[in-house]
């Protein structure tokens, strides 16, 4: 029988848990419609299930008057939040402290003169909510990407929460030969960077790794590439219906690992579903 262990540090963070309990509440209570701007958290199943309760997502600021609009863990712009409040909503904030601080550290190293890089994916809702809260700034991807650069004497970084921690490495080396000075604030947020060690730790002692959450999710998707540096026989899943009995032939030792938007009870039904098939 093959041995199930579950990852250390794995599954939903603070934020998103906050972020949930405070949409929920809120559906209860609210007198009108309830919506959130994109996708609460990157995990289809649990946005299914908040649209049971009638919560909608929606893609624009401007919802009905009256209505509630719950701005999501990952933040938004400045703008987009004044768009909510001109078209008479009310705004509830579901907006992370961790990425909060993102905001306050990259707008302090502007105001100080700093050329400011967000070390991020493009086209990442937390990276543009930062970007929206800054004059000019700089997103960079990978450390070949600095290459490019046209840089200032002095430079500072901050991190979009959920990067991967040697993404943040390879670029602050490559910064680091090219400018005067370079004052990095390392962003990436603790449950991020305790998922990556705990997944990291575990890859290496498992024939077969089971990574849970949305491929849609930043922060899953990372997990899975640390866990295939580790362990050949990963598998990155949303749901159990995904699983493939082969995966697991002859397999001793099991992982699992999964994303920041993955709560325990997904988790849960993911492991008994292996036992069943590794059994
Ligand atoms: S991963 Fe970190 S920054 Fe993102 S919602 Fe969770 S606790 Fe907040």
């Amino acid at each position: 029988m093959a041995e199930i262990i579950v990852a250390d540090e794995a599954g939903a963070c603070y934020g998103v848990e906050r972020a949930l309990d405070l949409v929920l509440r809120t559906a209860e209570q609210a007198d009108g419609p309830v919506f959130t701007l994109g996708p609460l958290i990157h995990n289809p199943q649990v946005v299914a299930e908040l649209e049971a309760r009638g919560v909608a997502v929606t893609e624009d600021a401007a919802v009905p008057a009256g209505s509630t609009l719950v701005l999501r863990t990952h933040g938004v712009t400045p703008e987009v939040e004044q768009a909510a409040h001109d078209a008479g909503a009310k705004v509830l904030d579901a907006t992370c402290p961790f990425v909060k601080r993102v905001h306050r550290v990259a707008e302090r190293l502007e105001r100080d003169g700093y050329q400011v890089i967000v070390v991020g994916e493009k086209g990442h809702p937390e990276v543009e909510g930062t970007m929206g809260h800054l004059k000019a700034a700089t997103i960079v991807e990978n450390a070949e990407q600095v290459a490019d650069l046209e840089l200032a004497k002095k430079v500072g970084v901050v991190v979009q929460t959920t990067l991967a921690k040697d993404v943040l490495a390879g670029v602050v080396a490559q910064l680091a030969c090219r400018v005067d000075e370079l004052r990095v604030h390392n962003t990436i947020c603790e449950a991020t960077a305790g998922h990556q060690g705990a997944c990291a730790r575990l890859a290496k002692t498992v024939d077969v790794m089971v990574v849970v959450g949305g491929k849609n999710s930043a922060n899953t998707t990372h997990l899975a590439d640390i866990a295939r540096q580790h362990c050949a026989g990963t598998h990155h899943i949303e749901t159990p219906d995904e699983l493939q009995g082969s995966w697991f032939e002859g397999a001793r030792r099991i992982g699992i690992t999964a994303g920041a938007s993955t709560p325990a009870s997904q988790i849960e039904v993911v492991r008994q579903a292996i036992a069943g098939l590794a059994g």
